[in-house]
């Protein structure tokens, strides 16, 4: 295998416009088949590693790894989704390497950071362009990011409450199912959530079949019971699908999924509401 050290950026596009690998954290890289890989281009030496903020947006570089994001988002934002979801993910030492271009890029069924992405419509700067790609239109057709180089990945600053939630069967596990909520409820409010807001919730349920599912109409349909918490009518049912391996069948994650998701809502009503 032949390895390159570009300096800049471009040097880098160039490499990676011609067919050479990116090398990121290395982590994802290892576990599919290395072998089969001829060139190479390491991504440590091109600047990627930098954190922006404006007043609208967060700018991540590709190369900062999962624990490098939560240090930095922490100073601005101590309960941003990204650190709830990232902080869990893998283990300290994976934290330490797993970069966010990487991620991106490979999307796995178990990733922590596909949710918070999505549920904040990121987007994806293409290194050597202008262009921004929504990560949503990257997962719907992957090939946009073919022989590309993802410079930084944008982030709209968003003020909303926000809870993730990963199922696993011990810390360190490849979730077998994450749930990302948000709701537009300022956050330096009181109270979690009032009835008012529940209607600016919005749900994302990753490790299902189809990779990802909105959950959000669903969840609205299911609370038009006033007292949809305790209802029975409160399951996912035919919602929403698994393939059901590792982490057990296909009906065991959907009632997994449906206590979890039942907990959470529970969690975001507001403290003083006793029924909706
Ligand atoms: C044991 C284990 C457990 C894990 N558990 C979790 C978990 O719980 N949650 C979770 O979210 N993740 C988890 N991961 C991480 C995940 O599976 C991937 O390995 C990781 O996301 C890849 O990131 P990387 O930086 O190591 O990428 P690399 O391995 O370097 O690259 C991965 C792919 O992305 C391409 N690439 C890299 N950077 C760029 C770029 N800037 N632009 C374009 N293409 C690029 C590479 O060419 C390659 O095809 C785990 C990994 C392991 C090994």
């Amino acid at each position: 295998m032949e390895w390159f050290y570009p300096a800049s950026i471009e040097e880098a596009v160039e490499f990676v416009s011609k067919g050479v690998i990116p090398h990121a954290g290395g982590t994802g890289i290892l576990r599919s088949n290395p072998d089969r890989i001829s060139e190479i281009v390491e991504l440590s030496g091109i600047g990627l590693n930098s954190f922006l903020e404006t007043d609208s947006e967060y700018i991540i570089g590709s190369m900062l790894t999962f624990s490098n994001l939560v240090e930095k988002i922490k100073i601005v934002d101590k309960q941003h989704l990204l650190i709830q979801s990232l902080s869990k993910a893998a283990s300290t030492l994976l934290r330490n390497r797993i970069t966010i271009g990487g991620s991106v890029f490979l999307s796995p069924i178990w990733s922590d950071l596909m949710g918070p992405l999505l549920i904040l419509d990121s987007q994806l700067r293409v290194a050597g362009t202008e262009e921004r790609i929504f990560y949503k239109d990257f997962l719907a057709n992957r090939k946009l990011l073919q022989n590309r180089l993802i410079e930084s990945v944008i982030i709209p600053r968003k003020s909303v409450h926000s809870t993730y939630y990963r199922e696993v069967r011990t810390s360190f596990d490849y979730p077998a199912f994450t749930i990302s909520i948000i709701s537009n409820s300022p956050k330096d409010s009181s109270s979690i959530v009032s009835r008012e807001d529940f209607t600016s919730l919005r749900i994302i349920v990753t490790g299902c079949k189809s990779l990802y599912c909105e959950m959000t109409e669903t969840v609205r349909e299911i609370m038009k019971d006033r007292n949809f918490i305790n209802s029975p009518s409160f399951h996912l049912k035919d919602r929403v699908e698994f393939v059901g391996k590792r982490h057990g069948s296909n009906d065991y994650l959907k009632e997994v999924l449906t206590v979890q998701l039942r907990r959470l809502l529970q969690n975001f009503r507001s403290a003083d509401e006793k029924e909706f």
